[in-house]
């Protein structure tokens, strides 16, 4: 018995083994923190997780079962980059910059990253050597260490913003760096081409649940929030707010742990786990999209994707939602974090003007002010996610309690996007964790054996994922702080040097 794209992806692996699994979703839909929206003035639209890449190898796999296509997000023109009040454009998966101490920052910025991301085990980052100083360490505290330019650090600030929907004082170093290693890396996690937004669902991402959903039948129960699990006799109790009463031999739990607070555990759940679902917050998100009567932008050289780094701007980042065919021209923007805790008083009418404004100073260009058509779904209010994209971990808490995330209680066993080691916060983190929690009860019932629990998954054919490939500048350029450090001891000896020649020329010196 279970709870959605992991609980469902659980059921499935379970129902093909033979088990009788039912899957208990509090909302009205499946799909949980993916929801595709159907109307006429946009088809369809994504307003949860949408964008899938290479080596996202399961979630890619399930869909292809089920005949779902994907197509690439338009990335042919320019990307812009908008920041202190000027428009740049690029043609990258980052920025680039003239200012060549800004450039050996970025590098450098990035390359520290990946770096201190080797050093990070998948399964286990509290095990990494230097976890606990990482670990206690917020994302700002490390930028200000790394960066020696404010260019550098708003980047980085964007970089964490757009990736975790939270801010760098709020997240530990260790955890952040995970979370971008587990991910394929910098490039990996940030890139549209060869990236984590290279390509979407044609028709939506919410098809995936609906088809395994489908497969389930009447297994599915809709509006039942589960409120009371109950390990205390031979068989699991499980019972929902609608007063239905469920019994199973093991129970997968698979929402995000911060929802295991509305949750009643009889035992009490252990120590560690009781404390680490009051420790891990959900991110914050607010997706928006703004729909036009034609695509302007790629007229003007633009791909619609935009950077955008400035305090009174709602968006951070965009990407085209144009459809394949080119129909519904459309651009994707998120509002994150700190923004989406100051807009999401306002009205929808008052972010959909502002936002246009952006675009349009972004792209400096009337057109963007004249939009059809607005969505938008602000994850912060839903009751059965607690945020989005995923859970975060503030400084301190990984090291912790990081290793109970995955530890069965009892007959409870845990999935989730939160629980998963490759692409956790995803989808297909989603679909890895309710396979591995699937087959972890397989194995408890002595169906497959301790060692056929993690399984590793075939590249896929269609979505191949390219090496990313570095020069040899990007490899040894020095940091900012290296050449500055340099150039002092550099200037300090030729002072020195000088000195010594002058004293020598005029007798200062004793000869020999
Ligand atoms: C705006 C946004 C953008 C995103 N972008 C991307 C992206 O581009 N690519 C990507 O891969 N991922 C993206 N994600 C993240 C992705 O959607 C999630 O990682 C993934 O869907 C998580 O799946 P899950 O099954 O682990 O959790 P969920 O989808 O949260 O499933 C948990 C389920 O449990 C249900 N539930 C909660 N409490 C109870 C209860 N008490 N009883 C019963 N049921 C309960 C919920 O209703 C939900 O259906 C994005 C998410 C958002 C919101």
């Amino acid at each position: 018995m279970l709870f959605c794209t992991a609980g469902l992806s659980a059921a499935k692996l379970l129902l093909e083994s033979g088990l009788s699994p039912v899957v208990l979703e509090a909302r009205d839909r499946v799909g949980g923190r993916t929801f595709t929206a159907r109307n006429p003035e946009t088809k369809w639209v994504d307003l949860g997780g949408a964008y899938v890449g290479p080596t996202q190898n399961r979630i890619l796999r399930l869909a292809k079962q089920y005949g779902i296509k994907t197509y690439k997000v338009n990335e042919e023109e320019k990307l812009l980059h908008y920041v202190n009040g000027k428009t740049t454009t690029f043609k990258s998966s980052f920025p680039p910059s003239w200012n060549p101490f800004v450039k050996l920052d970025f590098i450098n910025l990035f390359r520290t990253f990946d770096k201190m991301g080797k050093e990070i085990p998948n399964d286990a980052p509290w095990k990494a050597p230097h976890a606990e100083e990482w670990d206690n360490m917020s994302m700002k505290q490390l930028i200000d260490k790394i960066c020696w330019t404010s260019a550098a650090r708003r980047f980085a600030t964007l970089f964490v913003n757009v990736n975790v929907t939270s801010e760098p004082h709020e997240v530990s170093a260790l955890w952040f760096m995970w979370y971008v290693k587990q991910a394929g890396g910098t490039m990996r996690i940030f890139s549209t081409s060869n990236g984590g937004q290279e390509r979407k669902f044609l028709g939506g991402s919410s098809q995936i649940s609906e088809c395994m959903a489908r497969e389930l039948g009447d297994r599915v129960k809709l509006q039942s929030p589960v409120f009371r699990i109950d390990q205390s006799g031979d068989m699991v109790l499980v019972e929902t707010t609608d007063k239905q009463a469920y019994t199973a031999k093991y129970v997968i739990v698979a929402t995000p742990p911060a929802l295991n607070l509305k949750m009643h555990f009889n035992p009490e759940l252990p120590p560690l786990r009781n404390q680490l679902i009051n420790r891990v917050p959900m991110g914050s998100v607010i997706k928006c999209m703004v729909y036009y009567k034609e695509n302007f932008w790629r007229k003007m050289g633009f791909c619609g994707s935009m950077m955008i780094e400035e305090e009174g701007a709602p968006i951070g980042l965009t990407l085209d939602d144009t459809k394949p065919d080119g129909s519904v021209p459309a651009i994707m923007g998120f509002i994150l974090a700190r923004k989406s805790r100051r807009l999401c008083g306002l009205t929808k009418e008052e972010r959909f003007k502002r936002i246009c404004e952006s675009f349009s100073k972004v792209m400096g260009t009337e057109k963007a002010l004249h939009a059809i058509h607005y969505e938008e779904k602000n994850w912060c209010e839903e009751e059965y996610s607690g945020g989005c994209y995923t859970a975060y971990f503030p400084p301190g808490i990984l090291t912790q309690f990081g290793r109970v995330l995955r530890e069965p209680v009892g007959r409870l066993y845990f999935a989730g996007t939160e629980t998963a080691t490759e692409w956790s916060g995803y989808m297909e983190g989603a679909v890895q964790a309710g396979e591995r929690a699937a087959r972890e009860i397989l194995c408890t019932m002595g169906k497959i054996h301790r060692s056929q629990i993690w399984q590793s998954e075939p590249a896929s054919e269609d979505v191949p994922a390219l090496p990313f490939t570095t020069t040899f500048w990007e490899r040894n350029s020095p940091s900012v702080g290296g050449l500055v450090n340099f150039v002092g001891v550099s200037a300090i000896l030729s002072v020195a040097t000088l000195a010594g020649v002058v004293a020598y020329k005029k007798g200062l010196v004793p000869r020999c």
